[in-house]
């Protein structure tokens, strides 16, 4: 992600998104599976207003199963369509266009009460960088070549991708800022890798990390980094064993955090870890 977002660049993506949204009838918000919360635009709900919306959570192959269905029921409970996909291997992609037509439906019937004439339900795709906008687009439309803007402000054309003769969708995303300010939103989206590197301490986001398998799936780290099965207190023990199986050494036998945090990061990005989601709908959170 290279995007710098400063007020004058929030502004613009914004009025940019607004625009777009006159132009369609239904929006297709993604949220990132293992991250859903903190991986949505703090302003989207109102920048969107009454449109018929659907939250479709990418990157599926990377989360937890059981705690992306509680997703689902935790968006339906709150009457928000929310489907899940996996754009990597080209799964759940066909759930969409059903999803965003079914909450069409009292437009459509508003129609035929006017009189007027059915055409394709029209669609735009919303999310914040690295959600997976681009990918799921061109598995969506099955070619490579959809070409996609990763910056708010390049005008180009409008044009519409034909899905199926019931939908159309505009070619490109709308592209809006998470809620990067925000400290508990700030580490998860570092986990993901939705922030660049340069901007965390990678010990900082490998402790985080480390401290949601310790709580709900230790089994995946025993497993993947070959560790022993012993009561362990703290993040910091299971951090160690981590580093010295793996030989993350300085000098002395000490353990390279920097190296062995590096090395938790990058594997749990890559779904090395298994599947593993971050957020969950009913953690704590302070507003
Ligand atoms: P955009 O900025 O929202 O357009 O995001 P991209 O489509 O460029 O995706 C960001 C990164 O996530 C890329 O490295 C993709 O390969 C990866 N990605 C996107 N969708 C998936 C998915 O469903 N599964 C996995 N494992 N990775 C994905």
């Amino acid at each position: 992600m290279d995007i710098q977002w400063y007020p004058g660049h929030m502004d613009k993506a914004q009025k940019e998104v607004q625009s777009k949204l006159k132009q369609v009838d239904v929006v297709i918000e993604l949220a990132d599976a293992r991250i859903p919360r903190s991986s949505r635009n703090p302003l989207l709900e109102t920048i969107i207003q009454d449109k018929p919306s659907v939250i479709v959570l990418t990157k599926a192959d990377l989360a937890d199963p059981k705690v992306t269905e509680e997703w689902k029921q935790y968006y339906r409970d709150q009457g928000i369509e929310a489907v899940d996909v996996d754009s990597k291997h080209k799964k759940g992609l066909h759930v969409i266009k059903e999803a965003a037509l079914q909450q069409t439906e009292r437009l459509q019937a508003r129609w035929k009460r006017k009189g007027i004439k059915p055409r394709a339900i029209r669609a735009m795709i919303i999310g914040i960088p690295n959600v997976g906008k681009s990918t799921l687009i061109n598995q969506w439309i099955g070619k490579k070549t959809a070409k996609i803007g990763d910056r708010p402000g390049i005008t180009k054309n409008q044009q519409w991708l034909k899905m199926g003769k019931e939908m159309d969708l505009l070619d490109t995303p709308g592209i809006l800022w998470p809620k990067f300010e925000d400290p508990y939103v700030g580490e998860r989206l570092a986990a993901t890798g939705a922030i660049k590197d340069e901007l965390l301490d990678l010990q900082d986001i490998a402790y985080f990390i480390i401290g949601i398998c310790q709580e709900y799936y230790p089994e995946k780290l025993l497993q993947r980094f070959g560790l022993e099965d012993k009561p362990r207190e703290t993040s910091l023990e299971w951090f160690e064993d981590i580093g010295r199986k793996r030989g993350a050494l300085l000098a002395g036998a000490e353990i390279d955090y920097e190296k062995a945090g590096e090395m938790v990061v990058r594997e749990f990005r890559g779904g090395l870890l298994g599947r593993i989601s971050l957020e969950r709908p009913d953690d704590e959170i302070s507003e």
